[in-house]
């Protein structure tokens, strides 16, 4: 089942948000609060997944007038993630992969750019994946993004992913003849064959330390026009905009029909789906960062222990130091 909806979800494709209700939390009730928020945007269960049961649109009850108090919230998960974030390296044996997936303009890059916006670069790698190149059609399709998965400790970021396997290329079919696949390998089950290859993937990589989620920024048909229209009409923004996006627009549709069928049969329990209302972008990213703060949390990290021989090492050395003549 789907999950249920933020309490002032009207039916409409509209729901609201009572922003104050993460104000004045010490810092463990402000993580159970993003938890909580986060959870009505996971897909537990994708048996019964309907896109359409999703917002593409949802606000803060304040937010909208009282714009500092929406970044000051975001702020505030930001600051969350950067101490998790901090944990997860010093103690180096897990690894988090965050996987984003959307239509043009829905606002993965900004998403990105903020909501990592303060973590140390040092554990943070973001990749982008574009139309795959010779050398890449010349392996399997996960080839060219295992090469680039997370260390241990790190923070990996995918930008589009080996989830366009079962996207554009499910729209185009003709990108799968062009994919240099044996016919014999193209068969009627193709598509149900690269599900279970990608739930494979993701259950190897958890089993091995590399905790995975996946954001599907849920934009709708309407606000992507006013982005690209903004972005044509505002001269800062031209070079965002190319005309094979509004090629991929006419094939809507068949995109809205191939996210749903995707995030129905490679949501899972430890690899879920977000599906993360993207009309109003700073709703969105406060969403995003509350659903990476729940999965560390969950992760149940923590600094390595330092034994009682290194404490008292340490102690020495600072005595030394204090007693040092300049
Ligand atoms: P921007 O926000 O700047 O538009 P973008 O992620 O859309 O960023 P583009 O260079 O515009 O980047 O587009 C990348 C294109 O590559 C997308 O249209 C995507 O569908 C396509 N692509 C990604 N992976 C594959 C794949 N495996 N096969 C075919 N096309 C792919
Ligand atoms: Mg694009």
């Amino acid at each position: 089942m789907g999950k249920s909806k933020s309490s002032g979800n009207n039916g409409n494709g509209n729901s609201s948000e009572n922003i104050s209700s993460f104000q004045n939390l010490n810092k463990r009730e402000q993580i159970e609060r993003a938890k909580v928020f986060s959870e009505q945007y996971r897909v537990d269960d994708g048996s019964n997944f309907r896109l359409k049961n999703y917002d593409t649109y949802a606000h803060f009850d304040l937010g909208d007038e009282d714009k500092s108090l929406v970044s000051d919230t975001l702020q505030m998960g930001i600051e969350a993630l950067v101490k998790m974030q901090d944990v997860l390296y010093a103690q180096g044996k897990w690894s988090l992969l965050l996987v984003f997936q959307a239509m043009d303009a829905a606002g993965k890059d900004g998403a990105i750019k903020h909501v990592m916006s303060g973590i140390n670069p040092q554990g943070c790698q973001v990749s982008s994946f574009k139309a795959p190149s010779n050398e890449e059609l010349d392996h399997d399709f996960l080839w060219r993004c295992q090469k680039h998965l997370p260390e241990r400790g790190r923070i990996g970021i995918f930008n589009r992913s080996y989830y366009e396997e079962v996207l554009v290329v499910r729209v185009h079919e003709q990108i799968l003849r062009s994919q240099k696949l044996a016919e014999e390998l193209i068969t009627d089950s193709i598509w149900k064959e690269r599900f279970e290859d990608i739930r494979n993937f993701e259950k190897y990589l958890n089993r091995n330390g590399t905790i995975v989620i996946k954001f599907f920024l849920n934009v709708s048909k309407e606000e992507q026009k006013k982005r690209f229209i903004e972005r044509i009409d505002d001269a800062d923004k031209n070079w965002k905009f190319s005309a094979a996006d509004i090629r991929e627009r006419e094939y809507w549709d068949s995109y809205m029909d191939n996210y749903e069928e995707m995030i129905k049969n490679t949501t899972t329990e430890n690899s879920p789906w977000y599906v993360i209302p993207a009309d109003n972008k700073s709703y969105a990213r406060i969403a995003i960062a509350s659903a990476i703060i729940h999965t560390l949390d969950e992760m149940d990290l923590e600094y390595p222990k330092v034994s009682e021989e290194k404490i008292a090492e340490l102690n020495q050395i600072r005595e030394k130091l204090i007693e040092e003549e300049n």
